[in-house]
């Protein structure tokens, strides 16, 4: 059999190692961490427990793949429900809204609570369909950089409706073109932070996202988010992959342009392929000290990255549900602050992750744990002790005048996660949650590609390269890696 080395266990290692493994390697994955799962890990406090990165689920078919592929059935692992409501919203001008799943309801509702019709709405989901359908088999599920992708039927279709994709047009451009309200424009604005972006400078073809949720809808794992790394590597465990934690790998070591192991402690340790699934940075910086990087593509702007206060909370609120958004008053400020600035607005907009609404043991009776994150520019060596006291008094502030309640008062327990500690637990570069920005209408082009172009049988996966950040495309980078790996080995699943 042959040997493929996996450097690093977040999402994408994991989806990687299974898909490798069936095709009959030797697998074996190497984690600087404790456990699995990079930044979808989990964390306990005085009864509380948090997911501490991701906390919204979508296309989980991404995730049965894995299982199907394998011959095992997907409940035994790991199991999901399907959201009624996928957000709360809460306004500066007192506007609640509901978010349902139900497309026709959602529509109905966002016609009562804001200036524009039903038609409007159904109309804005209906091409957010489309544009999905257009340019997901291009843009994500393929390798974008191997000629092949091109002279495909779903290419050429993709390239005949360009004009129809919005791309010279950033998201806030056209979500006023098709929307009066300024609150609705707002909604539709925030899925550019889907993957770390500004609605200003991302071009117009996210307003594809909307459809993902709205369309395949979004889910909650039994368990909470963390089940689904604890899932991935049982399956993985099962297959006969072999993971050796606290284990940093200090070089990829190749040979006349091709890779033939790595360096652990000094000790070589060969193998016929490494798949990177270390942010592409410090990959090209760490691990391969002596290759020329492309500077052009690992250079590109990174995401924002995020703040989050970890807290138990001594009380519940109905009013809260899973995913509960709370807009500041001027979105375009909040977005100039993060992405010209690199600062963060003295009014964020707050979002709440609530899982012990679905699953009652994540907090005790009575109480709540709040995941409470606001966007924030990634690290350029900012004062984030000070960022951090002044944005915890801004939120506290925002929140107990909105809620209607003293929540400094509420807080039993607390923990903090900011960028450099993003930087430092997952290393990833500069602590951006989905590696490059899509802050330009080129973004998708500049990732780096899944495999190297210079280095035979190296292959990289994960938030920093094709096809971007999110769960659901680190696990399609995955996919891409093992469909390389198959066509430059001639392998068959097993
Ligand atoms: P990472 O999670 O970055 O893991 C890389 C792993 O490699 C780490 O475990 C690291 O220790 C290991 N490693 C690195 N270098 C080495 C080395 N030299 N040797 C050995 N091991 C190494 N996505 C969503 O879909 N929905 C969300 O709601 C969402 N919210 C988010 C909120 C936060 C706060 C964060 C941080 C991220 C969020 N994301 C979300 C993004 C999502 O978490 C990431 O895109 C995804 O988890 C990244 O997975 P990855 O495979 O790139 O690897």
């Amino acid at each position: 059999r042959k040997k493929a080395i996996i450097v690093g266990s977040g999402i994408a290692g994991l989806a990687a190692a299974i898909r490798l493994r069936k095709l009959n390697f030797d697998v074996q994955v190497y984690e600087i961490n404790d456990s699995p799962g990079g930044k979808l890990t989990e964390m306990h406090k005085n009864g509380y427990r948090f997911d501490c990165g991701p906390s919204l689920f979508t296309m989980p078919q991404f995730v049965e793949e894995l299982f199907e592929l394998s011959g095992k059935d997907t409940s035994r692992y790991f199991e999901y429900i399907k959201k009624e409501q996928i957000c709360n919203y809460f306004y500066e001008d007192g506007t609640r809204f509901v978010a349902h799943a139900d497309q026709i309801k959602f529509a109905k509702t966002a016609a009562e609570v804001f200036e524009d019709t039903e038609a409007q709405v159904l109309k804005y989901l209906q091409r957010s369909k489309e544009k999905y359908d257009l340019t997901s088999a291009l843009f994500l599920e393929k390798s974008l950089h191997k000629l092949s992708t091109y002279f495909s039927n779903d290419t050429i279709k993709a390239i005949s409706k360009i004009g129809t994709l919005d791309i010279d047009k950033s998201l806030d451009q056209v979500n006023r073109k098709r929307f009066h309200d300024p609150r609705l424009i707002q909604l539709f604005n925030r899925y550019a932070t889907y993957n770390g972006s500004s609605p200003y400078l991302t071009p117009g073809i996210m307003s594809m996202i909307p459809h993902l949720e709205q369309h395949y809808g979004t889910f909650f794992p039994k368990g909470g988010m963390y089940s689904i790394t604890k899932g991935l590597f049982e399956l993985a465990t099962d297959l006969g992959v072999v993971f050796y934690f606290n284990t940093r790998v200090d070089e990829i070591i190749v040979e006349k342009n091709k890779v033939t192991g790595v360096v652990i402690n000094k000790e070589i340790i060969e193998a016929d392929i490494i798949v990177s699934n270390m942010d592409i940075v410090p990959t090209y910086q760490k691990l391969l000290p002596h290759q020329k990087a492309p500077h052009k593509i690992i250079q590109q702007p990174r995401s924002s990255s995020a703040l989050i206060f970890y807290w138990g909370i001594r009380k519940t609120f109905q009013e809260l549900d899973l995913h509960n958004i709370f807009f500041s008053e001027n979105y375009k400020k909040e977005f100039e602050c993060l992405f010209d600035k690199k600062e963060v607005h003295s009014d964020p907009t707050v979002y709440i992750n609530i899982t012990s609404k679905n699953e009652t043991k994540d907090a005790p009776k009575g109480c709540e744990n709040w995941f409470v994150m606001i966007n924030v520019p990634n690290n350029q060596g900012q004062n984030w002790d000070e960022i951090i006291e002044s944005s915890r008094k801004n939120i506290v502030k925002k929140l107990s005048r909105i809620l209607k309640v003293t929540i400094e008062d509420l807080i039993e327990t607390e923990e903090i996660l900011d960028p450099r500690k993003i930087e430092s637990n997952t290393q990833s570069y500069q602590g951006s949650l989905y590696g490059s920005s899509s802050n330009n209408k080129y973004a998708a082009f500049l990732r780096h590609p899944n495999f190297s172009r210079k280095i035979k049988n190296l292959y990289f996966c994960g938030g920093s390269v094709h096809p971007g950040g999110g769960i659901p495309l680190c696990l399609l980078s995955g996919k891409i890696v093992s469909e390389l790996v198959q066509k430059d080995f001639k392998t068959q699943i097993v």
